[in-house]
């Protein structure tokens, strides 16, 4: 953590603008319990010396009386150096604790204050149908026989879903057709394990529990405790895991991997018109771009993995817009986060469909993710003798696919009616490819 403290809280002035993981005056306690650990690392490093030199007069001095005496000092010398070894454990489990709370440095350009103030940076795709309940993804999904969440309330519970016949391979096609897209973009395909351990998501910014206990993920229990593993909530971890405690060369930088991962929320606290249907659900298969740059080029990169999305979301022919998102929306992650949100009809307003951060050196520091630049590092001069530290890496994650959101944007912009029944669905032609079997002729 000193790799955290030093390099973020510093600055993390602009951390103030933020809420993620944020309770206010966290800065200035770490700050204060950092000092209190230097003082008392002080205190400890001297008093072991004395407790060294006592040591070494016991084994030289031969008179009785004088020897007992320095036993008795280096004993006393020991109870010290135990007593501040205590100290500085519990100063570096409070500082620990605390100094995860703090999250990223944010982008200059970022708006501040809540979602509110985000910036609308650009709008793409056809003109926005009005809004009509008619075309709920609910009803035109169970009209055409693409979904059932009865059945899975009753397997599993509310807020599970079951896909079926066109609606199941809607999912594949969606699938493959963003991998195909983000492979054609440079990005590896990798597929990933869906359960990490809680200690990986922490590193990662995620709060597999809160403070308070309440878990965001879901637990697995097993027999003996450690390591605790969760459900991953986005494969955005097991991906940025691939690259912990490790070390690249910049001659192979950037790197590009898209992951294929089942996604799991436990969505505590959910409730309201974002809960019904396919929008918030409890697992969901997502397609995720992830990339590893040197720093310099993370705000460059961010703009690609904005341009895969594009590309992607382009193909499928609803409306949507690109949104740069203020602080206080930010995880504890990002450095910047750009959110697509799609036109959605039947719900009469624009929905999130997909979210790109820059976490800058935020997951590298707690991963141990460096690299080795192709220019010699210079060294300070007064360290001229240490080898200087490799510099972390730079990581950046974005949704390529969220299935069950696309989905709905699908379903409510391209359902066909004759009078009020939903009669059909225009596929979009971007997926004919993708589709197994015979692609529905213009209707599901
Ligand atoms: P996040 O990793 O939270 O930024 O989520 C990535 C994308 O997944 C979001 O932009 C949404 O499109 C989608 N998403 C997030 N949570 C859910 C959920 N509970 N159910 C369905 N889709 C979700």
């Amino acid at each position: 953590y000193r790799a955290i403290v030093e390099n973020q809280v510093f600055k993390s002035h602009n951390a103030f603008n933020r809420k993620a993981n944020m309770p206010v005056g966290n800065v200035t306690t770490v700050c204060q319990l950092y000092d209190d650990h230097r003082e008392v690392s002080r205190q400890l490093n001297r008093k072991r010396t004395e407790q060294g030199a006592a040591g070494d007069r016991v084994r030289q001095i031969h008179d009785a009386q004088e020897r007992k005496l320095a036993i008795e000092e280096a004993k006393a010398l020991k109870g010290d150096v135990q007593a501040l070894e205590k100290r500085l454990d519990d100063i570096d489990s409070s500082l620990l604790s605390l100094a995860l709370l703090i999250p990223n440095d944010t982008h200059p350009d970022t708006p501040i204050g809540p979602e509110a103030s985000a910036a609308v940076l650009s709008t793409r795709g056809p003109p926005l149908l009005p809004a009509s309940p008619a075309r709920d993804h609910m009803q035109v999904g169970r009209a055409l026989g693409l979904l059932d969440l009865e059945s899975a309330s009753t397997v599993t519970g509310s807020s599970w879903y079951y896909l079926q016949n066109e609606g199941a391979l809607l999912e594949i096609a969606l699938v493959n057709y963003a991998l195909s897209i983000a492979i054609k973009h440079g990005f590896k395909p990798v597929l990933t394990p869906d359960v990490v351990k809680s200690d990986v998501a922490y590193r990662c910014g995620f709060q597999p529990r809160d403070p308070d206990g309440a878990a965001q993920n879901y637990h697995l229990e097993r027999v003996g405790s450690e390591p605790e593993l969760v459900l991953a909530g986005t494969a955005e971890i097991p991906l940025a895991g691939l690259f912990a405690s490790k070390v690249y060369d910049e001659r192979d930088m950037p790197i590009k991997v898209v992951g294929v991962g089942k996604a799991f929320r436990a969505e505590a606290g959910a409730r309201g018109a974002d809960t019904r249907g396919l929008y918030r659900v409890h697992q969901f298969t997502k397609v995720e771009l992830f990339a590893v740059t040197v720093p310099e080029s993370s705000d460059s990169m961010m703009e690609e993995i904005a341009g895969v999305q594009k590309d992607i979301f382009d193909g499928l022919g609803f409306p949507y817009r690109v949104l740069d998102m203020p602080t206080e929306e930010l995880g504890a992650s990002a450095y910047r986060k750009y959110d697509m949100e799609a036109w959605m009809p039947g719900r009469g307003r624009w929905g999130e469909i997909s979210s790109t951060s820059n976490c800058t050196d935020y997951q590298s520091r707690r991963l141990h993710a460096r690299y080795r630049p192709l220019a010699p590092l210079a060294s300070e001069p007064q360290q001229a003798a240490h080898q200087p530290a490799l510099p972390f890496v730079h990581t950046l994650n974005g949704t390529a696919a969220a299935i069950p959101r696309l989905i709905v944007a699908i379903l409510e912009n391209g359902a066909r009616f004759q009078g009020n029944t939903v009669v059909g669905l225009n596929l979009p032609a971007v997926l004919r490819p993708y589709w197994l079997g015979v692609p529905p002729n213009e209707a599901a």
